[in-house]
């Protein structure tokens, strides 16, 4: 997990470090005041709150592109590389429930997926997969790790012919996401 933080967030206690920049304490608790990276400056024992040019958090109904962190039973969990086309360097994770989703493998660990962003819930950040937009957009065989080829909804693998199931994005395989913003 990353170190980023948003505002209210408990960042430290106060027996242990003070507040430094963009953040408070309410005499218990250190807390965020800021979106930001969370840094701990052990020698003046104070916690501070970086509010990075870079980081950006990304809002409801923008679009983003990661790759798969975590696959589990019924979400996943997505490291965000591009918000809107736009590539962002900060660490930020969302989750992606995949319970309605009818796909044995709707994402490998390592692929990269297009996700839109549906709302911040308890200091995570959710996101849906659901349109034909949304999916993966580059995968690997599972099998042998070789390039796959879409074959309708499925792919297979180029060397081995393994078939599996993906939740394709329509602009699975095309790269003109990287040109956008760059
Ligand atoms: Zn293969």
């Amino acid at each position: 997990m990353s170190n980023f933080v948003l505002p209210g967030d408990k960042i430290a206690i106060t027996e242990e470090y003070e507040a430094g920049n963009n953040a408070c304490d309410d005499g218990n608790v250190v807390r965020a005041t800021v979106i930001g990276e969370n840094q701990i400056d052990k020698k003046e024992r104070l916690v501070h709150v970086k509010n990075h040019k870079s980081l950006s958090v990304p809002e409801v109904g923008d679009v983003v592109i990661g790759t798969v962190e975590a696959v589990m039973g019924s979400m996943m969990a997505i490291l965000i590389k591009y918000i809107n086309g736009k590539a962002v360097k900060s660490q930020v994770e969302c989750i992606c429930p995949t319970r309605n989703i009818r796909k044995r493998n709707i994402a490998l660990v390592k692929d990269l997926v297009k996700l839109k962003i549906t709302g911040h819930l308890n200091g995570a950040i959710h996101a849906t997969i659901q349109d034909p937009s949304l999916g993966v957009l580059f995968t690997k065989c599972r099998k042998c790790g070789m390039d796959v080829k879409p074959l309708r909804d499925i792919v297979k693998c180029v060397e081995c012919g393994w078939t599996d199931d993906r939740k394709l994005s329509s602009d699975f395989l095309k790269t003109d996401f990287l040109k956008v913003g760059e």
